[in-house]
């Protein structure tokens, strides 16, 4: 199966860049996890595609996280994307379900509803630095790029695309193509109609184009040169020691009770669906770590 990553060009002289991504098997795997409907695997797609392109326009040593909170029956959906073409997700109702919309596509501004997307950078520093815009359809993409143009001051066209059907995640991609300073303002334009004569993009990764081919048939009038090459993979760096801080900060009272408990204490990554399992008598070695330590 062909894998994941991104191409990074430069086009138009110099004042342009263009990010393209094949994302299938990511996708594919976030739906794995969490067991998630076709148009909750849609959304959740989509933001996994934005959030792996955004990164790396980011220079590689920031953290980043995309949240979409609406009113519809998903309610949310997290995307974080770390360094090293690394993303996670989960959304709010993995098993949220809307009928197809007037087109016989997913609905996935229908599924999402009315809301606002919140945007965290966190620094190598560590502080985080979030703004949020409301929601423009709901379908991600639109709503990525009037982040962007508005809230970073970066204008932007951005395509994201999931293509389903009930048996799984078929293909998954997207472009997102950026001015640079000192770009000419005619520029924007030409990657927008160029953006709106494009087929769906997962329809491109579907017929078998690599992201290099997807950013020439993109944009090639712009004369893109590809700089940079990324995998993309789901991943997510919980591990036991970081459930077990969580564990720790509820309390004294809490891990008394599930030390004393018949049976193992479960807690769940929600990122990732993740299961870690403690013992009784692990919970009271905890416990008494944590007392020894003065951290609960
Ligand atoms: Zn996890």
């Amino acid at each position: 199966m062909s894998r994941d990553y991104a191409a990074t060009a430069i086009a138009a002289g110099e004042t342009a860049r263009i990010v393209a991504a094949r994302t299938t098997n990511l996708v594919r795997e976030a739906q794995a996890r969490h067991d998630s409907s076709p148009t909750v695997t849609a959304a959740l797609g989509r933001l996994l595609t934005g959030a792996s392109l955004l990164g790396l326009t980011l220079g590689g040593r920031e953290r980043l996280t995309l949240q979409v909170n609406g009113d519809g029956p998903a309610r949310f959906v997290v995307v974080d994307a770390l360094p090293g073409g690394r993303v996670r997700g989960y959304p709010g109702r993995a098993r949220a379900e809307v009928p197809l919309n007037a087109k016989g596509k997913f609905d996935v501004g229908g599924v999402i509803g009315r809301g606002s997307l919140h945007v965290t950078r966190i620094f190598n520093t560590g502080l985080p630095y979030t703004s949020a815009v409301p929601l423009q359809s709901g379908e991600i993409g639109d709503d990525l790029a009037y982040y962007l143009a508005n809230s970073e001051q970066v204008p932007s066209v951005v395509a994201v695309g999931v293509l389903a059907n009930p048996d799984g995640v078929l293909a998954a991609g997207g472009i997102l193509a950026q001015l640079l300073p000192g770009a000419d303002p005619a520029t924007i334009a030409a990657l927008e109609s160029a953006a709106a004569a494009l087929p769906q993009v997962s329809s491109l990764v579907r017929a078998g184009l690599t992201p290099e081919e997807m950013i020439e048939r993109f944009a090639a009038d712009l004369h893109p040169r590809v700089s940079h090459i990324q995998a993309l993979s789901f991943s997510c760096p919980c591990e036991r020691s970081r459930v077990v801080r969580a564990l720790v900060s509820l309390g004294s009272d809490a891990l008394r009770e599930m030390a004393q408990a018949e049976e193992d204490t479960e807690a769940t990554c929600d990122f990732c669906g993740q299961r870690y399992y403690f013992s009784p008598d692990e919970i009271g070695a905890i416990l008494s770590d944590a007392a020894a330590e003065g951290t609960v």
